[in-house]
């Protein structure tokens, strides 16, 4: 032991009672303390795929992530792509920016960072596909209601997001309503309904949330959505106008409003009258998006009722399943969450 340690130690031996209490509880914490991360490996130019540095596999669906990443690692704070390996810590591999030098997984800045039990998570993404209710993913899973929750909505947060940038050809649009619900407010606002009762007009009521949906005929069947404020041509054009191809011809309903927007955007528009029960003219038909419509509608009654203000993350869910067919996995739904 140096000298300089000595003298400490004899400074010590002279604090009063209270200050050397103080100083036992600072070196304590300071004992307790996990030692600061150390990098398991140099940085190395050339990051692959392969088990993580721990020697443990990460779970399932995870490692194609991870894979995923390694092939073009790109920073999340600065989105530099000059990316060095930096060891790896909770299983996952860790990268450093050569640019911002922060450190980061594949992971971060995704709707999955910082989500615990993740040995759960292709569990999670199964009861997506299955389209299962809360309280039966937390049965299955074992977890509490809102666990299940909050799982339910990260996962959802990056495909509420993917919406068809462009629509063209032949494009049907429609509008669909869904009945307001506080559900899971913490203030009622409004009295609930009365079960069984008849509901309001469509469309015309506040109790009722307008929905566009808008489906192209290409092979794609490109679609988008959008929950509306109100349904006036300045509600419908806003969500139409950044989508809608101008060479597009619009099918609708013969509702006033598709007119005034068709007109205001210079687009071809097929009105179809429903009083003269006109279903199709010269093979213009909205039937792809009514059938759409039936669909999401009779998809979402299992749920019995979404809260109004997470309408979007089922829109965005069945927008999800529609898109992915009959090729729809946990493992893709886990790679749409991580975005
Ligand atoms: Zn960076």
């Amino acid at each position: 032991m140096g000298d300089d340690f000595q003298n400490l130690l004899g400074q010590v031996r002279a604090l009063p009672r209270a200050e050397l209490l103080t100083l036992d509880a600072a070196v304590r914490g300071l004992l307790s303390a996990p030692p600061p991360p150390v990098p398991t490996e140099q940085p190395s130019d050339m990051p692959g795929p392969g088990p993580t540095l721990s020697g443990e596999p990460p779970p399932e669906g995870i490692a194609a992530i991870e894979a995923t990443f390694a092939r073009a690692p790109e920073c999340p704070h600065c989105q530099s792509k000059r990316i060095g390996r930096w060891g790896s810590a909770n299983r996952l591999r860790r990268y450093r920016c050569k640019d911002c030098e922060i450190s980061f997984n594949c992971l971060t800045g995704t709707a999955l960072a910082q989500l615990h039990k993740r040995e759960l998570w292709a569990g999670h993404s199964q009861a997506l596909v299955d389209g299962i209710s809360l309280r039966k993913v937390a049965e299955r899973l074992d977890v509490d209601l809102t666990t299940a929750f909050r799982w339910r909505h990260r996962f959802l947060k990056a495909p509420k997001a993917v919406k068809a940038l462009k629509v063209q050809g032949t494009v049907e649009a429609d509008e669909t309503f869904f009945r307001r619900s506080f559900k899971g407010a913490r203030k009622l606002q409004r009295l609930p309904h009365k079960r069984g009762g008849d509901d309001a007009k469509p469309g015309l009521s506040d109790d009722q949330v307008p929905v566009l949906i808008v489906r192209d005929r290409t092979a794609a069947a490109a679609t988008t959505d959008a929950i509306l404020p109100d349904r006036s041509a300045e509600s419908i054009g806003a969500c139409l106008e950044p989508v809608l191809d101008r060479s597009a011809i619009l099918v609708t309903d013969a509702e006033m409003a598709f007119s005034t927007v068709a007109n205001k955007l210079e687009i071809a528009h097929v009105s179809l009258i429903a009083s003269k029960n006109e279903r199709s003219w010269e093979g213009y038909h909205i039937q792809h998006v009514n059938a759409y419509c039936n669909e999401l509608k009779g998809w979402m009654f299992r749920f019995r009722g979404v809260a109004t203000r997470y309408l979007d993350s089922y829109l965005g869910w069945h927008r999800m399943n529609d898109r992915d067919g009959g090729t729809q996995t946990a493992r893709t739904v886990l790679a749409a969450a991580w975005g």
